[in-house]
């Protein structure tokens, strides 16, 4: 491409792919400075090739649920045992009763006269 310094009409050859983008040029003669615009447009840039689709990854098998076997609940072994217990407690309890029964025996005879006639039933009078 011909170029004309604007300022001093000084003549340049200067190859098209130089003035690519509106190149910075100064004149050798007078020192001038100035913007060519390159006529051609710069070429076009390829576009860039589209990615090749990435290959789909296999499904992944939903996992299988780990099929556990379910213990089944402990036997209650200590029942017995609690049931025992349950019924020493109550044993004790009643045996406590009776004893406050036979031991409080006037005071309760003179808070609730009546209950003379039941220990007279019971032999205890
Ligand atoms: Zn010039």
């Amino acid at each position: 491409m011909r170029i004309l310094c604007p300022q001093c009409q000084a003549a340049y050859d200067v190859p098209d792919r130089l003035l690519a983008g509106g190149r910075l040029l100064r004149c050798v003669k007078c020192r001038h400075e100035w913007r060519e615009e390159a006529v051609a447009p710069p070429p076009p840039t390829p576009a860039p090739e589209p990615a090749p689709p990435r290959p789909v990854p296999p499904p992944i098998p939903a996992q299988h649920r780990a099929h556990l076997p379910i213990d089944p609940p402990e036997p209650a072994r200590r029942g017995g045992l609690a049931l025992a217990a349950a019924w020493a407690a109550s044993g004790l309890v009643l045996a406590g009763f009776i004893a406050a029964i036979l031991a409080y025996r006037a005071p309760i005879t003179e808070a609730w006269p009546p209950a003379a006639r039941l220990y007279l039933l019971l032999g205890l009078g």
